[in-house]
């Protein structure tokens, strides 16, 4: 039998012991057995001790004195490393590594090489599982697969001891908030259920691999089988004509979009293949599955692009079915109506199952709004809450909670004033929201009759219906790289063209921007390696990656072109830096133009102004681009060099503030005399104050995401824009220097009652 079998065997025996249930007391044999298995002199296990200490809890080999005395922080010494990163540590010169923390009460003078693996569940750290030998040496592949393998028995042994001592802490009956990030607007009063994401297998080890390769196998079938009838029940049918005008196919085609991604998840990342790895090696179906999943839960705590986390993301949830698959798919409790589901992290499918077993509101650990269950949120009307760290832990299933979608709060076990407060605003809401359903077929005006045009910001298929739903004008901006990424590759010529003609045939009459691929930075395809730049949003993204290596950009071009199909077609550039950028990308556009047939009836080419030196070329851009749109997000942040994801920085500098009035006030004379259309499609374009604002300057284009549009309408139909205009003029001229207006037209609008 090889070792890594052998030694699960013996650990098998050794937790079946008699009446009481494996826990603390099985450490000493547990360093005992895996020492003698590896033939390594020193077999410790370090457990997390409350706060962040870690003490030595059983050896093998080391002093048995300092069982119980040994005590490092999270973070102290290379065992406390270990447990900080949540990666493994092999050296072979330990005692040389920087972080190396002597304890001579240990009497681990003699042993050079260690193997530190972490003991972690659910994504938290319970302790660390340490191997040392006297000689200098690496240990293999081998080794370190049984040692991790361990670790996560080791796991299942400390989670058993943690939740007892859980079970007495008073803190859970408090009220609390967390702060979030809004990935779905709302607000939700309701009783909390928790996603069982993250449940221990009940059975670790088993005798017969090949048995356990029957069951995964007829699992993972029953799996597959399981969400393609979620998404034929729950969304709706595509129609059978290829047009998608209604919001309804809308749905149906990107929900085809997100399964179609699974598929190739589920494919590229061979993760099946290393689950059948560890059932050869002796684990249960299940705790095979439940490993490869901690890995990748690991892996996706160092991953800092968010659309990579989401795809891993997507893996997890696909385990977490395949667990309930193996688990006979035991029978689901039955979920209170109206309630809000709380998750360390869920996938669609997951927020499929959830919504059609009634929640009402999700909150998410991890999630954040380029997600797919952010995506799916938006598109079933969930309202949902993303980065609210500690949230499951400090909740019990039953608690009330109050979800506020549209500021980022969440509130456990609120107080009654702020729950009868929040009755109230729901019920306003529903009272304007009522008033708003008929703005929807009247154009955006304000009370003296100017126009306005509002327009959608999007990037799924998925999202289309929101022209319908919404009144929007057309789509300001559309994203062509979330669907990309969404699908977790390139996408060839025909089927993107077959993408964009569909947005097309959805727009109708309707203006398309379509926006070139902004991938690079954070925004990276699986299979391309992160960026090394200090800097990966000042870095190779976007238009430069485009024009340094064409042919991607091209493949676009042209399907744009074909998607047009004799149509008008505008085309926009982001990330333009130079006029000679701009033209470069043109001609390549050009140049695709003349090999389609049929030519798109007009061919508009425009830019973003994301970046402030286009400022000062504006002469030669506005004789050359058709139109601009300025990318408030990216543009904020390189005016003020103030990194847009960085949370310490969020709301230091102000849009509202008088260089960027001044910045966008000059932009649009400089385009009204060169008679090219501007247009704001940055998030702040669809904020109230920012919006009557860049109105006030005489920007009448906006573009914002759906849920924008009618309260913005609403909001309009109030605006006295030649008086608003007086006052802009006036603040801007007595506030030169203040780093922010904000509040000075806030007031204003309150004065004159505007509903913001
Ligand atoms: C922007 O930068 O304002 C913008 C609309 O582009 P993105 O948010 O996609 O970078
Ligand atoms: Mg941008």
């Amino acid at each position: 039998m090889s070792t890594p079998r052998r030694l699960l065997a013996r650990l098998r025996n050794l937790m079946a012991h008699g009446d009481a249930p494996p826990g603390s007391q099985d450490l000493p044999a547990l360093a005992r057995l895996v020492a003698g298995e590896l033939v390594s002199e020193v077999c410790s296990v370090y457990v997390g001790r409350g706060g962040d200490i870690l003490e030595l809890a059983a050896t093998e080999g080391l002093r048995q004195e300092a069982v119980g005395r040994t005590r490092l922080r999270v973070g102290e010494g290379l065992v406390g490393l270990c447990a900080a990163t949540g990666e493994t540590l092999n050296l072979p010169d330990a005692q040389n590594h920087p972080a190396f923390a002597y304890r001579p009460e240990t009497g681990e003078d003699d042993f050079a090489s260690l193997l530190a693996v972490p003991v972690r569940r659910a994504g938290r750290s319970l302790g660390v599982l340490v191997v040392q030998n006297r000689s200098p040496r690496r240990y293999d592949a081998d080794e370190v697969e049984v040692v991790e393998t361990v670790a996560m028995l080791l796991a299942e042994l400390l989670a058993a001891g943690q939740s007892e001592r859980a079970e007495s802490d008073l803190s859970a009956t408090l009220p609390r908030r967390f702060s979030a990030a809004s990935l779905s607007p709302g607000i939700v009063i309701g009783p909390i259920v928790l996603s069982s994401t993250g449940n221990a297998p009940h059975r670790l080890l088993a005798d017969d691999p090949d048995r356990e390769l029957v069951r995964l196998e007829q699992a993972w079938q029953a799996m597959q089988r399981g969400i393609e009838r979620l998404i034929s029940d729950q969304l709706p049918e595509a129609p059978k004509a290829a047009a998608a005008s209604t919001r309804k196919a809308a749905d149906a085609l990107a929900s085809r979009e997100i399964l179609e991604a699974y598929r190739l998840i589920a494919a590229d990342a061979g993760w099946l293949k290393r689950v059948t790895e560890a059932i050869g090696g002796g684990l249960s179906a299940e705790a095979a599955v439940a490993r490869v999943a901690g890995e990748l839960r690991d892996r996706m705590r160092r991953i800092t692009d968010p659309y990579l986390r989401e795809r891993l993301a997507d893996l997890e949830d696909m385990a977490g079915r395949l667990l309930a698959s193996l688990d006979g798919d035991a029978v689901q409790a039955p979920v209170p109506s109206g309630a809000i589901l709380l998750a360390r992290r869920l996938g669609p499918a997951e927020l499929l199952d959830w919504h059609a077993r009634g929640v009402a509101g999700v909150v998410i650990e991890e999630g954040s709004p380029s997600g797919h269950a952010a995506i799916l949120a938006r598109a079933l009307g969930i309202p949902a809450l993303g980065g609210a760290r500690g949230v499951v832990e400090s909740a019990d299933p039953g608690d009330e909670a109050v979800l506020d979608g549209d500021e980022g709060q969440v509130f456990l076990r609120p107080e009654q004033e702020l729950k009868f407060g929040y009755l109230n605003a729901i019920e306003a809401r529903t009272a304007r929201q009522a008033g708003w359903a008929n703005l929807r077929d009247k154009p955006a005006m304000t009370r003296d009759g100017t126009a306005v045009r509002l327009m959608l910001n999007v990037g799924l298929a998925m999202e289309l219906g929101q022209l319908a739903a919404t009144g929007a004008e057309g789509i300001g901006l559309f994203r062509t790289e979330i669907a990309m990424l969404a699908r977790g590759a390139v996408v060839d010529t025909a089927e993107q063209a077959t993408v964009y003609g569909r947005v097309l045939d959805a727009a109708g009459n309707r203006p398309v921007l379509f926006r070139t691929l902004d991938l690079g930075g954070d925004k990276l395809l699986p299979g391309s390696p992160p960026s090394e730049e200090e800097n990966p949003a000042m870095g190779w993204r976007s238009l430069r990656i485009g024009l340094d290596r064409p042919a991607l950009l091209r493949r676009q071009l042209r399907a744009l072109l074909l998607a047009a199909a004799g149509r008008p077609l505008s085309v926009m550039f982001p990330m333009v830096a130079t006029v000679a950028e701009f033209r470069a990308a043109r001609a390549l556009l050009v140049a695709e133009a003349t090999r389609v047939r049929p030519q798109p009836s007009k061919l508009s080419i425009g830019t973003m102004l994301e970046i402030p030196a286009l400022m000062w070329q504006l002469p030669a851009l506005l004789r050359e681009a058709d139109f601009i749109s300025v990318g408030t997000n990216d543009l904020l942040q390189f005016l003020f060099a103030a990194d847009r994801s960085a949370p310490q920085l969020a709301g230091r500098y102000d849009i509202l503030s008088p260089p960027v009035l001044d910045l966008l006030s000059d932009l649009r004379a400089q385009a009204d005399a060169a008679g090219v259309s501007l247009s704001v499609c940055g998030e702040a374009a669809g904020r109230p104050l920012e919006a009557i604002t860049m109105v006030g300057l005489g920007i009448f284009t906006l573009s914002m995401p759906a849920s924008a549009i009618l309260p913005l309408k609403a909001l309009l139909a109030e605006l006295d824009l030649p008086k608003f205009r007086l006052f802009l003029e006036a603040i801007r001229r007595t506030s030169q220097g203040a780093s922010s207006v904000r509040e000075q037209i806030a007031t204003w609008a309150r004065e004159h009652n505007l509903p913001i």
